[in-house]
């Protein structure tokens, strides 16, 4: 399956846009898109651009998610030597990482809020 998954990490002025390309099974797709889309969430919102690229790189990454989850499971190539799927690891959401990093917007935006409503 042709896709690209995208990271991305914010840096306050500088900004790094990251991109692994497939073609994927379904094993390396959904391992590399639990990869990448956990660590935007925890490395992706420090920045003025960051904090709108960030989720948008994740809603990507999601609606790409499902044209690899939908495949087969890999199976050996009988032609030819086939690589070993990658193990694709815990599901997103039960990443510590995916927590941590879900929560960095709402402390952002709560310390933005408690800055703006002091003097
Ligand atoms: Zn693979």
């Amino acid at each position: 399956m042709d896709t690209k998954f995208r990271g991305h990490r914010g840096m306050i002025v500088l900004m790094q846009f990251l991109s692994t390309e497939g073609p994927f099974c379904r094993d390396c797709g959904l391992g590399v898109f639990r990869h990448m889309t956990s660590r935007t969430l925890v490395q992706g919102w420090y920045g003025y651009a960051s904090l709108i690229i960030a989720p948008i790189t994740v809603l990507m990454n999601l609606a790409r998610r499902d044209k690899v989850a939908s495949l087969a499971a890999p199976q050996p190539n009988p032609h030819a030597p086939s690589h070993q799927p990658m193990d694709p690891g815990p599901r997103l959401l039960q990443r510590p990482m995916t927590w941590i990093g879900l929560l960095i917007p709402v402390a952002l935006v709560t310390l933005v809020v408690i800055a703006a409503n002091s003097n």
